[in-house]
């Protein structure tokens, strides 16, 4: 809940006890209730004392607002709280009165059928909302007393709520009682006439939205039945797998429970394929947490109205054309010009507005921009706004594109005006990183396809100016000379400093270069054309068969591949099953990855040639060289290094550690069996052995009870050990098979037991653990 800022609901509220006893004025008057539905609303911090959409004919009050504005302090002033709250509650039935021109609840069509039932059932005369002295007889407040308590009834019994002799039910049976009481006594209406009203409070309460959701489902049931029908038609008749691309659409886009999916092709013999279909859905889950995480820094998204208001005013659409004017100077270093552009408009808190003051947060629409827009799967972030003249920085929070504007979400440092001359400065270490990583992006994205096939498509790619990201379909995960010849063939490209070419290109044209993967999406025409190493007119006039990275798109790119500097793939996963991810980073920190790879590998060495000779090893040097290749292995999953790297030294730790675990079983063993002899001498043919001897391995103690009793196969025997360090006691027994005189598990469970501690095993071998305190140095104390 915290994260909600905006709160809707309706509940069902009986009143008819307790401080508000309403019972006996219903009826009489045309508004009370004993029954009624709150709407509510509320606001945690977002809007703040709106205005109605309702002018009150009378003052008669529909809507309970409270504005939380202000904290009463302990000295009795009033302090603004940090943000502003509203909670509202409205009743629907007045709501519902004054919406439709009503002077009473009664009138309004929550009530009137049910009136007109009450008159069929009772025979009694029409209902004329008639109150007081003009109501002869009471028939009219009869009339109300009963569409408003048959209400009650209903919702209350409907959640559960019978009439009885206490509490809430106590009450319901006084409601149900007087409802009884008006309906023979005043209206003369037989036996029985109160709940043949039921079904009207039903049709009123619940009908009427089971049929308004029909009327909904039916159209999209018609449209989705087509599609399936029209799929089925497709298919060929021997298959029995639907496509789950369709399914998941239906599901989707028209609403469809995925139940019923399932249901409506069992009846035509098919299924959908349930891995396929969980693909669709985990990825759906993917995309929906990347907008949730995209949602945290947008500030002020452009609305709709604001967006007609400014077409209509003729504001032109942003000419965003300066973001490509950069160059490449004689020293190798960037060089982006700074961009002169007018305040066109300024849109704050919803709304556009002339002019904004220091500290409020605002969009900034310019005549013209070189800040590069979000979109593309290229981030835009920590940009600066300097004011000309002025020199008062405007920092620039994100810059979105809404409907040709592009939006500058600025924090204003003093007040600008729309017709205001601003100057926009780049942070250019963060888009010349942003460039590098989105050029990296087209070369691995070519490198993939050009080693791996063409199966490999891009699924999405995010990168920013310290990394990147790139998702793609592939049937498993790379192999490391997969992993290893993709990162070489981005290294050749950049080694070879080749030109990156841009050009804006016919879209029709653009289709027809070769080796070009368009995706279903709508491209702008001309559309902007960026390639590797082959002018772009080479590749339209099929002038070259060299196969070149070429793809449609609007991001800003490096003039040459050079300032890549370096490349590595740093990980690679199946994020879901055919959709792979690999995180790549570039420059001096892969430089880094590589050194740090470098370093892990010498290690493993070293460590290799101990784990080798580790027989000739004491237990305790065993035991730190075992934990020194965990360590090692720890290290190598999560550092950043190159990922084929990754998966090599894995691979040869996994045997290490193995031949580790063998050499300290087979030491074990051989302390076991020295220890054995020991004790062997010293309780030579004794019906119960029990010894404490010296180690800290659970394992060691184990197996010198088994050999122990290995020799003296019908003793039973006992052995403990005190661990100096932790203060615990480990215990293991084994008892003769099938002894007479007791159970290993009861044993080692009633010694352990009395040291605070547990044990487990079976009737022949036990082993536990327990603590030392409970013998020495203090007796324990009292439970
Ligand atoms: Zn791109």
């Amino acid at each position: 809940m915290v994260s909600y800022r905006r709160v809707v609901n309706s509940q069902k509220c009986v009143r008819a006890g307790g401080k508000h006893n309403d019972l006996e004025d219903v009826g009489k008057d045309v508004y009370h209730h004993t029954f009624f539905e709150m709407l509510g609303n509320w606001s945690f911090g977002d809007y703040f004392k709106v205005w109605s959409i309702i002018k009150n004919p009378d003052v008669v009050e529909i809507w309970n607002l409270v504005f939380m504005q202000y904290n009463r302090e302990v000295n009795g002033s009033l302090r603004p709280l940090p943000q502003c709250s509203v909670d509202t509650g409205m009743g629907l039935e007045r709501l519902v009165t004054v919406l439709q021109g009503k002077r009473s609840n009664y009138d309004t069509d929550l009530f009137t059928p049910l009136l007109s039932a009450i008159h069929q059932c009772s025979k009694a005369p029409a209902y004329q909302g008639r109150t007081g002295e003009a109501d002869v007889g009471q028939v009219d407040m009869a009339y109300r007393v009963l569409a408003d308590h048959i209400r009650t009834l209903c919702v209350c019994i409907a959640d559960g709520v019978y009439p009885g002799m206490t509490g809430a039910e106590l009450v319901l049976r006084r409601i149900l009682r007087r409802a009884v009481r008006f309906s023979t006594e005043v209206l003369q209406a037989p036996e029985g006439a109160l709940a043949s009203l039921v079904p009207t409070v039903a049709h009123i309460l619940i009908m009427d939205l089971i049929n308004q959701n029909e009327v909904k489902f039916l159209s999209s049931l018609k449209q989705g039945r087509r599609v399936i029908d029209r799929t089925l038609s497709n298919m060929d008749k021997d298959t029995a797998v639907f496509p789950a691309l369709v399914a998941w659409s239906l599901h989707r886009n028209l609403g469809f429970p995925l139940d019923l999916i399932d249901l409506m092709l069992e009846e035509k013999g098919k299924m959908v394929d349930k891995k396929d279909m969980t693909v669709l859905e985990d990825e759906y889950e993917k995309l929906r947490f990347q907008s949730e995480e995209d949602d945290g820094n947008r500030v002020d998204q452009l609305d709709l109205h604001s967006l007609a208001e400014l077409q209509s005013q003729g504001v032109p659409h942003t000419d965003d054309s300066q973001k490509y004017c950069y160059s490449l100077g004689s020293d190798g270093q960037y060089v982006f010009q700074p961009c002169r552009a007018s305040v066109l408009a300024l849109y704050c808190d919803g709304a556009l507005v002339s002019e904004v003051n220091e500290g409020q947060c605002c969009g900034v629409i310019l005549d013209q921009t070189s800040f590069y827009a979000e979109q593309g799967g290229q981030a835009t972030r920590f940009t600066i706004v300097v004011m000309l003249l002025q020199d008062v920085l405007f920092p620039v929070k994100s810059v979105r594109l809404a409907g040709g504007y592009v939006v500058h979400q600025v924090t204003a440092g003093e007040t600008l005006r729309t017709g205001d001359q601003v100057e926009l400065h780049l942070d250019e270490a963060n888009r010349l990183g942003c460039m590098v990583k989105h050029t990296t992006t087209h070369l691995l994205n070519f490198a993939l396809r050009e080693l791996l096939g063409p199966a490999v498509n891009q699924r999405g790619s995010h990168c920013t100016a310290s990394r990147l990201r790139f998702d793609f379909s592939i049937k498993g995960s790379l192999s490391v000379s997969e992993l290893q010849q993709v990162e070489e063939l981005v290294q050749h490209i950049i080694r070879q400093n080749a030109e990156v070419y841009m050009e804006e290109v016919l879209l029709s044209k653009a289709k027809q270069i070769t080796g070009l993967r368009t995706i279903d999406e709508v491209y702008p025409d001309p559309v902007r054309v960026v390639s590797v190493a082959v002018p772009v007119s080479d590749l339209l006039n099929s002038k070259t068969s060299k196969q070149a990275s070429v793809e449609l798109c609007c991001g800003t790119h490096l003039l040459r591949t050079g300032a890549i500097g370096d490349f590595v793939i740093v990980s690679e996963r199946q994020m879901v099953k055919g959709i792979s991810r690999i995180l790549a980073v570039t420059g001096d920190e892969a430089k880094k990855a590589r050194e740090t790879g470098q370093a892990m590998q010498e290690e493993l060495e070293s460590l290799a040639v101990q784990v080798e000779a580790a027989s000739s090893l004491s237990m305790p040097a065993a035991q730190m060289l075992s934990k020194e290749v965990g360590l090692l292995m720890n290290a190598v999953d999560i550092t950043p290094i190159p990922q084929w790297q990754r998966r090599e030294l894995q691979t040869r730790l996994k045997a290490m550690q193995k031949t580790s675990n063998t050499t300290i079983r087979k030491l074990e063993i051989k302390e076991a069996a020295l220890k054995a002899k020991e004790l062997l001498v010293k309780h030579s043919n004794k019906p119960v052995v029990v010894d404490l001897i010296q180690t800290d391995s659970i394992s060691v103690l184990m197996k010198t009870v088994l050999q122990l009793s290995k020799s003296t196969p019908d003793s039973m025997v006992m052995l403990l050990s005190h661990l100096q360090l932790s203060g615990k006691v480990l215990c293991a027994c084994q008892v003769p098979k099938g002894s007479a005189s007791g159970s290993a598990i009861k044993w080692a469970h009633s010694v352990c037991a009395r040291l605070g501690g547990n044990a487990d095993g079976s009737t022949d071998v036990a082993k536990g653990v327990g603590n030392g305190a409970w013998i020495y140095p203090s007796p324990p104390p009292d439970p």
